[in-house]
């Protein structure tokens, strides 16, 4: 059966199926290259120094921890083993060199439009460099717009903030992945570099986390932990984007006809929990193993159908969470300020 995947290999989602499984090298081969996190400690920190608000109760200290959670018991208490951290081109070469086919995954194949050709006949794919494909079912997995100082110690850190916040994690190879979260509307644009601003991005992200006084615009003082990676980074490999989640598809479904979707194109989330790039795995997943069982095109419809009813309900939980918990985090300020007032 040909089956087309609507995405370039960023994050193939090609899970190779033995004994109804993941392939047992594949899965060794990235746990040795996952970089063990649940053995540190993980939790949400206080970002920055705030006097007394209004004179009510305590004002916040600076890297104090707000909550700190147990990344490892929870894994073992399920019978999993302990969370690690991949990158994801070294997950994409894993699974490229174990169980997909040679020649299967094409780069540069953006897909213009499809048509689908009738039920059982198979779908016509017209790529944007010209090429005609022809396949028995399209998966859309091209994402939302379908058609360091304590790092020994740390593996995981959110440092919160007023409207934003700064979440770093240990990348393996004494490297740190980070990301900061700016509530700002969308559509915003760097300043282009210029000789005199050659590094426009990353001279905005110093101020907006300044661990030095005045601070930031806000008037509050970084833990200068943010400043420490910031400073790290080279101004070209900060890439700005708006985030977008959405609602759960229930009543939509993922599929039609011999056409799904999976991924960020099925269940966009907020990146708090960390689940985005899983949940399009699992679906990619799920969508092996009920394909496997079609022997017929003319069972590819109730397939897929079976597929998003068996995905639905976890993705929905996850994505619901994920929305939840970036709203209580940008949020944090807020909320600390009325329990402080209510308390
Ligand atoms: C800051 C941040 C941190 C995150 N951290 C994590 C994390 O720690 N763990 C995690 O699991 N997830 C994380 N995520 C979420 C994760 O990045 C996404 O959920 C995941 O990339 C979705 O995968 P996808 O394959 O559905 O879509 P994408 O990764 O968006 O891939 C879509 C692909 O489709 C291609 N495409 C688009 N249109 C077409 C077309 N017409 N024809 C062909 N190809 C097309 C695009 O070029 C792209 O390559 C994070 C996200 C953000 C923003």
């Amino acid at each position: 059966m040909q089956v087309w995947m609507l995405k370039r290999p960023r994050a193939a989602l090609w899970i190779p199926v033995m004994n109804g499984g993941i392939n047992k090298k594949c899965y060794d081969e990235l746990r040795a290259a996952g970089t063990v996190t649940a053995d540190r400690v993980s939790g949400l920190k206080i970002g920055y120094e705030k006097g007394v608000f209004m004179g009510l109760g305590p004002g916040y200290k600076k890297g104090d921890w707000l909550v700190r959670f147990d990344t490892l018991q929870p894994a073992l208490d399920a019978g999993l083993p302990a969370t690690v951290v991949v990158d994801r081109p070294v997950i994409q070469q894993i699974l490229l060199n174990n169980g997909v086919p040679e020649n299967t995954v094409r780069i540069k194949s953006r897909i213009k439009y499809y048509e689908e050709l009738g039920e059982g006949q198979g779908i016509k794919v017209v790529l944007e460099d010209g090429n005609i494909a022809f396949c028995d079912v399209l998966v859309g997995a091209d994402g939302i717009w379908s058609s360091a100082s304590n790092i020994e110690e740390v593996s995981y850190q959110i440092l919160l903030g007023k409207d934003k916040y700064f979440v770093s994690t240990d990348g393996g190879g004494e490297r740190q992945q980070w990301f900061a979260l700016i509530r700002e509307p969308a559509g915003g644009v760097d300043e282009e570099a210029t000789d005199e601003n050659p590094s426009p991005k990353l001279k905005r992200l110093l101020n907006e986390f300044s661990n030095e006084m005045p601070g930031d615009a806000n008037g509050d003082v970084w833990d200068g932990f943010a400043h420490e990676l910031l400073r790290a980074t080279p101004e070209e490999n900060i890439k700005r984007r708006d985030l977008y989640d959405g609602q759960p598809l229930i009543t939509q479904g993922w599929a039609k006809g011999q056409v799904a979707i999976c991924g960020d194109a099925a269940h966009p989330m907020m990146p708090n929990l960390g689940q985005g790039g899983c949940q399009a795995t699992e679906d990619g997943f799920r969508l092996s193993q009920e394909l496997a069982t079609v022997t017929s095109t003319k069972d590819i419809s109730a397939s897929l159908q079976t597929y998003f009813n068996k995905r639905i309900g976890r993705t929905t939980l996850i994505q619901t969470a994920a929305q939840l918990g970036s709203d209580l985090l940008v949020d944090f300020d807020k909320m600390m300020t009325i329990v402080r007032i209510s308390g």
